[in-house]
């Protein structure tokens, strides 16, 4: 006998052998008819692997990531098949799961597959997953793996590089791969597929190595859900925020300037003033101060805060003065330069927090197949503090840095979020610098913090940095893509390195404690998932423009110019259409542009001295004076945009 240790704690004992579809059978039919995957004490096994000890076991349906991922590992099993049956002398390489779907590196010979051939391989994974075959599992000797493969030369590199008795297979059907396990059942619940695009690909990711097909696919247990996800994938597309940031004219890029370093257009650099000022005002209220430091510091500074050497030999190299062995570096962090103002004085514990912000550009050279619009940047600007405090301060300051962080994501419609909590892992004490008295203190803080502001959240023990615990937030966008937004992370490394200190009460100097936190993280990246997840429809608040006016003809353009002169007094961000066009088309291009307001003026409206008003999307407001309309804007702009 065996005993079964369950997720939910309960012990269940059974026969040796049992098998995890054993087992979820002895709990219900219907999980075992959702059953696709299992692990038995933290590793991957199939649902038909025999238990031979105590353990403890979990069971994964669709609903879990892991069940998701055997699912896609084993449908890319299916889509090698189809490629071998459609294509003979095609060699197979690696195919894993990915994040969404799975893919396989395929040498197709002098054959080059394009999207016209995606449908004849859907319809032969479909053809094989109906025939409801098993995955099975079984070890094979280093030779006959060689024998197997024998004229495939990536998967004889791969085998040669494995200890012989460690290898195995997974049949189904006549398919026969070389695989380390994590199936579904049987290839019967697969019952939609989609070949999404094909790319070119190195063998191992090598550029001298000979390039391979890469074949993107997705797969799903009902057709619904791949409907869905293509519909998903469609609106993903439109509010691609490099397309909008085109049509609404926000921001560029330039070669001659160089890659990954945005150029902001005057409409994305009045969007990024409107976000900056909003973000100072609260926190001017939370009590930070502003600072200001230099785009570059010297080689040095980056020396003492070890981020030389976590980014000095990848990224900008140093910039050489005439001065022989001057060295200066483009500024990785802003941390080092805060930490510098800190030292400009003798604080005493009464002088502390000590909150300094700046909106800091830093630059990281990142990889070109790496840079991606705004998200993935060479350049970009940090909505950065550094929050200097007594380790008995921890407690409030986190809090209210929780509280701004949360009434950021509310005035920008971020409404789906939890909290990750990074904490050390008690077994490795050595990995940690700072006194284990003052991460007790921190992550004390950390977590009595969450709990009272009410968080959704999730502890991830042993995540933590090796200076210190943080709180990430994760964000929800509109599509339901996970974003990390909102760092804050406690610091006992840099105040050492800096040998940072304040007077306490007993007159002896201590060491305080640093806290790093960007709501926005950067100023780039939050634009543009904030750009994916409004697509573009921004609120009010933060518009470029809130209202355009438009003229029926020009006989009311001094109208219209009067107008936009009685919105300007009432702080309203309007703009004419001047253009000889007609009302349809003007109106046309008012909603492409997204603005919220369309005013509407022609002899009617002058001759009453009203506007007739047009909301973004088609809702008709009719004919207002211009101070009810302003009443309007005020109302809106109010129910997202609270007070700090
Ligand atoms: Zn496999
Ligand atoms: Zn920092």
């Amino acid at each position: 006998m065996i005993h079964i240790t369950l997720p939910d704690g309960s012990v269940k004992t059974f026969d040796e052998n049992v098998t995890p579809m054993d087992v979820a059978k002895s709990i219900s039919e219907g999980l075992a008819r959702n059953v696709i995957s299992a692990s038995f004490n933290g590793t991957t096994v199939e649902t038909v692997t025999p238990l031979t000890t105590d353990g403890s076991l979990v069971l994964y349906t669709w609903n879990d990531t892991e069940g998701k991922t055997a699912f896609w590992h084993s449908s890319a099993h299916v889509l090698a098949q189809a490629i071998e049956e459609l294509y003979p002398g095609a060699k197979l390489t690696i195919g894993p799961a990915i994040e969404n779907g799975f893919y396989y590196d395929v040498d197709f010979g002098g054959h080059s597959i394009s999207e016209k051939d995606f449908k004849a391989i859907e319809d032969k994974m479909l053809d094989i997953a109906r025939g409801k075959h098993d995955f099975k599992m079984r070890s094979a000797t280093k030779a006959e793996a060689l024998q197997l493969y024998k004229n495939n030369e990536f998967k004889t590199e791969l085998i040669e590089n494995l200890e012989d008795g460690t290898i195995t297979f997974c049949d189904h059907s006549t398919f026969t791969d070389l695989c380390r396990g994590g199936h579904i059942p049987n290839t019967g619940i697969i019952k939609a597929a989609k070949i999404l695009s094909v790319a070119g690909a190195y063998w191992r990711g090598n550029e001298n190595n000979p390039q391979l097909t890469r074949v993107y696919g997705i797969s799903f247990p009902k057709q619904k859900d791949l409907t869905e996800y293509l519909e998903l994938l469609e609106e993903a597309k439109k509010r691609d925020h490099r397309k909008l940031g085109k049509e609404l004219e926000l921001f560029t890029f330039s070669q001659k300037v160089g890659q990954g370093l945005p150029l902001w257009l005057p409409k994305g650099a009045a969007l990024r003033e409107r976000l900056e000022n909003f973000l100072k005002a609260a926190q001017k209220k939370a009590g930070y101060e502003m600072v200001i430091t230099p785009h570059i510091g010297q080689k040095e500074l980056y020396v003492t805060s070890g981020h030389y050497a976590k980014y000095g030999a990848d990224s900008f190299q140093p910039i050489n003065t005439p001065k022989d062995g001057e060295e200066f570096l483009l500024k990785p962090m802003n941390c080092p330069h805060h930490c510098e103002i800190y030292n400009n004085a003798q604080w005493s514990y009464k002088d502390l927090p000590k909150r300094y912000a700046e909106f800091g550009t830093v630059y990281r050279y990142e990889q070109s197949g790496e840079l991606h619009g705004l998200t993935r940047v060479r350049g970009f600007t940090q909505d950065d503090a550094h929050l200097f405090c007594t380790p008995e301060q921890l407690d409030e300051e986190f809090k209210n840095v929780i509280d701004l962080v949360l009434y950021v994501f509310g005035s920008l419609g971020f409404e789906n979020f939890t909290a990750q909590v990074s904490l050390r892992d008690p077994e490795n004490p050595d990995k940690y610098i700072g006194s284990l008295e003052n991460w007790e203190k921190a992550e004390k803080a950390i977590m009595s913090a969450t709990i009272d502001k009410g968080l959704t959240y999730t502890v991830k023990t042993g995540e933590a940095a090796f200076y210190g615990p943080k709180l990430d937030f994760m964000v929800k966008d509109a599509l339901g893509r996970q974003w990390q937004l909102g760092t804050i992370q406690v610091d006992y490394n840099l105040p050492e390195r800096f040998d940072l200190t304040y007077k306490g009460s007993d007159n002896e100097l201590h060491r305080p404690v640093m806290i790093h936190r960007a709501p926005f993280g950067s100023m780039e990246r939050f634009i543009a998932i904030l750009l994916e997840h409004t697509a573009g429809n921004f609120p009010l608040w933060l518009m470029p423009t809130q209202a355009i006016i438009l003229s029926i003809s020009e006989k009311y353009e001094k109208y219209a110019e009067k107008v936009l002169n009685l919105l300007e007094n009432d702080e309203i961000r309007a703009l004419v259409d001047h253009r000889n066009e007609t009302i349809g088309k003007k109106i046309r291009e008012a909603e492409m542009q997204k603005h919220p307001f369309m005013i509407i003026i022609g002899e009617q409206e002058e001759k009453e001295n009203k506007i007739t008003v047009r909301k973004h999307g088609g809702e008709d407001l009719g004919m207002i004076s211009i101070e009810d309309f302003s009443k309007i804007i005020k109302t809106e702009i109010n129910k997202t945009l609270k007070s700090f």
